[in-house]
Parts: C-alpha cells; sequence; structure tokens
C-alpha cells in the first residue's frame, strides 16, 4: 500500500535488508548481497571494489518479493538513484545517549534543519522507529564532481559547528562515554556504502514501529 510512496526513495539506490526468518526475537541477518535464489524481482548491481552483486529495490513487487524471504527493515544508500558513486542526499542521524528526551532530540532536529536552511538546503525529518530522529536533506545534481569524501566532510563539519555552540548537548565522536546525557550527531550515513533505515521501512523491534516521515509541525 505504501510502495508508490516509498519507491522514490529506494529506487536505484543498492539496498542492505535486515531479515528475520524466525520472528523479531529470533536472529536476524543484515544482508547487502543479493546471494543465490533471489528473486528475479529483486534488482542486482555491480559495485565497485565487491565481486558480488547489491541487492535493489527498483519496483513495488520487489517489497513483495524480500517479504517472502523475511527481510522486515530497507536500508538503501544515499546516493543519486543509478550512481552508487555519487552523494544524492545528506542524513543526519540524531542518536540520544541516555537520559535525552525525545523532546530534545526534536528541538536538535530543528537546529539540524535551521543550520541547513542558513546553508541554502532544506530538511526533512522522519523517525527512525527507533530511539532518534533522522534529518535528510536532498542535493540537487552536482555542476562539478561530487564525491563521498565531500558529502561526508560537509556533514561532518555541519555537525561539529552544532557541537561546538552546544558542547553540554551535542557530541560528534561515537565513544559512548561522552554521550551519557548528550546527542550523538552521526555524521558517518554519509559516505559510500553506508546507510540509514529508509523512509516507511518497518523496524525489526518490539511494536514493529516504522521510519515515519513528518512535517516539521508534526
Ligand atoms: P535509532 O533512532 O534507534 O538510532 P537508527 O536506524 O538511526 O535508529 P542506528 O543504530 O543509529 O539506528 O543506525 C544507523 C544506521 O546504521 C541504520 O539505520 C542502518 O542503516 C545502519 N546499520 C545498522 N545496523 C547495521 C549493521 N549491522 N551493519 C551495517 N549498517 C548497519
Ligand atoms: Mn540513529
Amino acid at each position: 500500500a505504501v510502495g508508490p510512496w516509498m519507491m522514490p526513495h529506494l529506487r536505484g539506490r543498492p539496498c542492505s535488508i535486515i531479515r528475520a526468518p524466525d520472528g523479531v526475537g529470533g536472529e536476524m541477518f543484515f544482508q547487502r548481497h543479493a546471494g543465490r535464489g533471489a528473486s528475479s524481482l529483486i534488482e542486482q548491481v555491480k559495485i565497485r571494489g565487491d565481486r558480488q552483486p547489491y541487492l535493489q529495490v527498483d519496483r513495488i513487487e520487489a517489497l513483495a518479493a524480500l517479504a517472502q524471504t523475511a527481510a522486515l527493515e530497507l536500508h538503501p544508500w544515499n546516493c543519486r538513484p543509478g550512481q552508487p558513486e555519487v552523494p544524492g542526499r545528506l542524513v543526519f542521524d540524531l542518536d540520544p545517549g541516555p537520559d535525552v528526551s525525545f523532546e530534545a532530540v526534536v528541538e536538535a532536529a530543528r537546529e539540524v534543519r535551521d543550520r541547513l536552511e542558513d546553508l541554502g538546503l532544506i530538511g526533512f525529518c522522519k523517525t527512525t522507529g527507533g530511539k532518534g530522529l533522522h534529518v535528510v536533506t536532498p542535493l540537487s545534481p552536482p555542476k562539478g564532481r561530487l564525491d563521498w569524501a565531500a558529502a561526508k566532510a560537509f556533514a561532518h563539519e555541519v555537525c561539529v559547528r552544532l557541537a561546538a555552540d552546544s558542547p553540554s548537548r551535542y557530541v560528534t565522536v561515537m565513544s559512548k562515554a561522552r554521550r551519557k546525557g548528550r546527542i550523538f550527531l552521526d555524521y558517518l550515513r554519509n559516505d559510500r556504502t553506508a546507510t540509514a533505515v529508509g523512509p516507511l521501512s518497518a523496524r525489526a523491534r518490539d511494536g514493529a514501529t516504522v521510519s515515519m516521515p513528518l512535517t516539521w509541525s508534526q
């Protein structure tokens, strides 16, 4: 039912999946490669530096085929459709540490949006279906060269400046110890082969939550 809404976010991008053949309580598999016996409804794409083709969801029927293999979560790359080597959008992944209220995460998402706006970029918000929020900004087709190193460096810089202005609220390093009471601004989704959960993907978690696109007033 959500296929037409979902498809523009998935089409043309390699897509990892999380499979839960024995249910959410059982063993789960994070899978990026097509593997043998994959349905022909699922696209297989060649990625530089890897002999094995990657999964890709280019049509609604592929969602049903994936469901048949107990794939619950869809995690696309953030490249331009059909161009794995070119960044197509940035994802700012806000990860609250312990003792951070969801209100604080919402406030952080707004702050990321405002920073992006100051830089001439538009930010969209979605839940992750987990504890945090994602702020996503589409990139227009690059006039010159745009590579993953540049995308990652840019996202890093945005996060570092935010953290420098509010060091008691944000961290940009992964170390668990520094995260207590703070929000980790994860810019690492913006890299070649990195993924983020796709809009409207279910999560293999208690309650079968969904990564839900929201308006800012929502
Ligand atoms: P939350 O709001 O709970 O943080 P999330 O989807 O942002 O939800 P993270 O743990 O922050 O979860 O992970 C960020 C992203 O890293 C995931 O959305 C996924 O695309 C990717 N990821 C998660 N697990 C793996 C894994 N085992 N291997 C590779 N990438 C993964
Ligand atoms: Mn996260």
